[in-house]
């Protein structure tokens, strides 16, 4: 069965990344990088790519396919089919399976860590995910083992709840546990949902009504970005507000479900003054947060380019520094997946002590990825693997499984 819905926007942001006023795509070459002022001099493959991006931003913003449009494909997923296990690095601590009930993401976010900010594709929408679910929840019975919903793609968008597609899988799970009150399935959300996501009905119940109901048995970590205000609403155009995350967490808080670790990512290292991480941390506090999972922005040159040019708009000075903390050919084997390069290694490691020591005024502890831990060199004693909140990697609770 395949039909095409119309979706309606949940969140909208006070800026359109196609009216810009007096915004014009430029190419970034050896020129324009000169103009700023960058330092380092990128090598032929970091240009070309970076070249290449510059292309592809100018095409997608005159086809106005740059972000998503409101619309999704609803497809059935073959229940043959196997939920993928999470663990790019190899060497991930725990078991993990990814719920992905979605390919391509209404957010939008234009530093996608999973598209690399590509989204001219149409969504597609698997009607019939919760199905495949119940299976897996079936064949692992009896396995000490995590569902990240969603790594791929957002947990709790239009695609997702328009459709009752999220509403099913949390079904799914509570019929699994009242099945079986001793499983060790546990639920780890990773979520950019707000309030206005998590009131959102279907059949007459809320995502927050089927969180309370798996109380024990999930966490609703939410995922909230380092980086100016108005910049933030460009890159992430359909995600909602940084505050109505802090929201989410606060109102699961009060419903007695898990909610104190955030992922923090992406941070935009130029952005990080003292005064700004002691803005932002004292946002998580207040919001009860006690620990998080720092990731700085990984990007190919492709989808840099695009960035650097956005956060040009606003400030040509940390346009500048973005570059430089990118292009430079010492750092090109920093990398992650699918060639996105992540900054300098002792400019980031120099930015996590920093960010470490503000955070820690704020009584915040942190747990990192085995991948960032690998390429920072960084010792048990600087981050345990599982820290004194109990935290681990992406934020996992370890103490979920004594519940
Ligand atoms: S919410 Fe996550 S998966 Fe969706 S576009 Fe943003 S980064 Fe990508």
């Amino acid at each position: 069965m395949r039909n095409t819905i119309q979706l309606e926007n949940l969140n909208s942001q006070s800026v359109d990344i196609y009216n810009l006023m007096g915004f014009q795509p430029k190419v970034v070459d050896m020129d324009y990088l000169g103009g700023l002022g960058v330092k380092p001099s990128p090598s032929e493959e970091t240009l070309k790519g970076l070249i290449n991006g510059s292309a592809l931003f100018k095409e997608r913003l005159g086809k106005g396919n740059l972000i998503p449009r409101a619309e999704a494909e609803i497809c059935e997923i073959g229940l043959d089919s196997e939920l993928e296990i999470h663990n790019y690095t190899g060497a991930c601590p725990t078991l993990t399976y990814e719920i992905n009930p979605v390919t391509g993401c209404n957010v939008g976010c234009m530093y996608c860590l999973v598209s690399d900010g590509v989204h001219e594709n149409k969504m597609k929408a698997y009607s019939n995910y919760h199905l495949l679910v119940r299976k897996v929840l079936e064949e692992k019975m009896g396995e000490r083992h995590y569902y990240y919903f969603s790594p791929k793609t957002e947990a709790f968008q239009e695609p997702t709840l328009q459709t009752g597609i999220a509403h099913n899988i949390l079904r799914e799970f509570i019929a699994h546990f009242h099945k079986y009150p001793d499983s060790k399935a546990r639920i780890f959300i990773a979520s950019k949902a707000g309030t206005k996501q998590l009131f959102y009905k279907h059949e007459g119940e809320s995502i927050l009504d089927l969180f309370i109901k798996l109380k024990d048995k999930l966490q609703f970590n939410t995922s909230v970005s380092i980086m100016p205000p108005k910049l933030r609403e460009i890159l992430e155009p359909f995600a909602p507000s940084i505050e109505e995350r802090l929201n989410a967490v606060l109102l699961c808080q009060q419903y007695g479900v898990m909610s104190n670790s955030a992922l923090v990512q992406p941070i935009i290292a130029p952005y990080l003054t003292e005064e700004n991480m002691q803005d932002f941390f004292g946002k998580l506090k207040k919001a009860n947060i006690i620990n998080y999972k720092p990731e700085f922005l990984t990007a190919c040159m492709e989808n840099l380019s695009m960035i650097g040019q956005l956060m040009g708009y606003f400030d040509k000075e940390m346009e500048k520094t973005l570059y430089e903390y990118y292009i430079n050919p010492e750092n090109a084997e920093h990398r992650k997946q699918r060639g996105r390069t992540a900054p300098s290694r002792h400019l980031s490691i120099s930015h996590l002590k920093n960010m470490m020591e503000i955070s820690s005024r704020y009584g915040l502890t942190v747990s990192i990825c085995y991948w960032v831990r690998r390429q920072l060199k960084i010792s048990e004693e600087m981050i345990p693997v599982i820290n004194s909140n109990g935290f681990q990697c992406l934020g996992y609770q370890t103490e979920l499984f004594n519940k």
